[in-house]
């Protein structure tokens, strides 16, 4: 197999990114937009030793798997990659990632329990838009910074494409400048708008090159229009680096509060611009009962580690004896603070710490939990920590949430090594036609 041959390939499985696989001549090939159950004429555009990447030209029996696309932006914009099939195919698909990510890396051949889902439309509460040169708002391409536009994205709620309309037009009778990357000059770099999707209170965030944003008012006075009520806050971010990292670490309030609040598994949490927030309220409070669930967490003590703003360990604060959240951004443990004030819960303390020190801290100190939950970043856990609470902590369960299967699955082994057992795991589909996945896990001393 060359470049610039074609081929014919039947589709038989995903990548972790969502691209179609088939086998050819014993070579993996890697076709984005193609489904399971496809065959198709293929466009050879890159070999490499054991894989390549292939480009669909047309497909020559179609899978029955496949739907209508029902996105203008869809295979041009970054995001979701699966609109070309139907979501109960997607969801197997899902499924079948996880269970065999976890038999190869993670060495356990344990069929997962069925995926947990909700709606696969408008289910997100936050959207992040770059803005191009002209003013038009929308979505980065696939590993790039093109921006492709998008009138209305299905994933977020219908308002938020109201306000992204109301701030082009804003920019373009105001002739608002836009940040250029390259020469790091120009004022907008991007949109932040979070809606609690309980409470349905909307933050619009302006991210800026500079301090202060000209025609402030007339652009507060047009989202209000299409917002109404629901519009609590505007402000602005203000972001003078020369980086791509999206927010900056300093908001300033235009117009309204500086928070929004929503309510998670009957928990009211403030949200700044820059809480971290599952982005699918309903599908966390699934995912968290979940994880409450698999702990046990009657009367436990429950070591709550990566806690962010403290929402898993507040959502079960009621049920359980004790609640300790260990989480290393100080704002979100000043949030986790605020939000148990506010929720008058008494059991809960919290820690600003690295979680692999707390946890040899605590080791140290003697400290007893009983149930430790672990909801680390896609890097997963660090090997101390894993020997940490498997060898010294020494909990009856441990619940691990994760959203990267690949790393959990090197811990699960890491884990077995060390005497606890994968019991259960559940996918969760928090981030429905993206290839993201999410999975929560319980495990438990062998013979246990
Ligand atoms: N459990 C929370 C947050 C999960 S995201 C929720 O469901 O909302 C993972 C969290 O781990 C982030 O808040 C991140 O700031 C935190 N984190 C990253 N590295 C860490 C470390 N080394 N020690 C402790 N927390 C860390």
């Amino acid at each position: 197999m060359k470049k610039n041959d074609e081929i014919i390939l039947s589709i038989t499985d995903y990548t972790a990114e969502g691209s179609g696989v088939g086998k050819y001549e014993g070579m993996a090939v890697f076709v984005p937009l193609t489904a399971v159950g496809d065959t198709a004429k293929v466009k050879i555009l890159k070999v490499k030793k054991t894989y390549a990447f292939g480009k669909l030209m047309e497909i020559t029996e179609k899978s029955n798997c496949r739907t209508e696309n029902d996105c203008s932006a869809f295979s041009r914009c970054g995001g979701c990659v699966f609109r070309h099939i139907s979501y109960e195919a997607e969801l197997k698909a899902k499924e079948i990632k996880v269970y065999e990510t976890v038999k190869r890396i993670g060495g356990v051949d344990l069929k997962p329990q069925p995926v947990m889902y909700d709606k696969e439309i408008r289910y997100r509460n936050k959207a992040q838009y770059p803005v191009n040169k002209d003013g038009r708002v929308g979505f980065y391409a696939t590993h790039s910074h093109r921006v492709i536009p998008c009138e209305d994205c299905l994933l977020q709620p219908e308002v938020f494409s109201l306000l992204t309309r109301e701030t082009e037009k804003w920019i373009r009778k105001y002739n608002i400048s836009i940040y250029n990357e390259e020469e790091h000059k120009g004022l907008l770099r991007h949109i932040f708008i979070r809606q609690g999707e309980a409470t349905k209170e909307i933050m619009l965030a302006l991210v800026i090159n500079g301090e202060s944003l000209p025609h402030a008012k007339e652009l507060i006075s047009s989202l209000k229009a299409v917002a109404g009520e629901n519009l609590k806050s505007v402000q602005i971010n203000i972001n003078t680096a020369d980086t791509n990292v999206i927010m900056g670490d300093k908001c300033v309030t235009l117009y309204g509060e500086d928070y929004i609040s929503d309510i998670l598994c009957g928990v009211k949490i403030r949200l700044s611009a820059l809480s971290f927030y599952q982005v699918n309220r309903t599908m966390a409070e699934k995912l968290y009962e979940k994880a409450a669930q698999y702990g046990d967490i009657h009367g436990k003590t429950v070591l709550d580690l990566y806690c962010g703003a403290g929402t898993i360990g507040l959502s079960l604060a009621n049920k359980a004896k004790k609640v300790i959240g260990v989480e290393i951004i100080p704002e979100a443990i000043e949030d986790a603070k605020f939000n148990a004030g506010e929720n008058d819960i008494q059991n809960a303390e919290f820690y600003c710490l690295d979680a692999t020190e707390f946890g040899e801290k605590a080791a140290k100190e003697g400290m007893k939990a009983d149930v430790v939950i672990l909801d680390p970043p896609r890097k997963g856990l660090t090997e101390e920590l894993i020997s940490t609470v498997a060898e010294k902590l020494n909990p009856q369960r441990v619940v691990y949430v994760s959203c990267d299967v690949g790393t959990l699955a090197r811990d699960i082994k890491i884990f077995g090594e060390k005497g606890y057992e994968l019991k259960e795991y559940t996918p969760a589909d928090l981030f429905p036609r993206t290839a993201h996945v999410e999975t929560v896990a319980v495990m438990s001393k062998a013979g246990v």
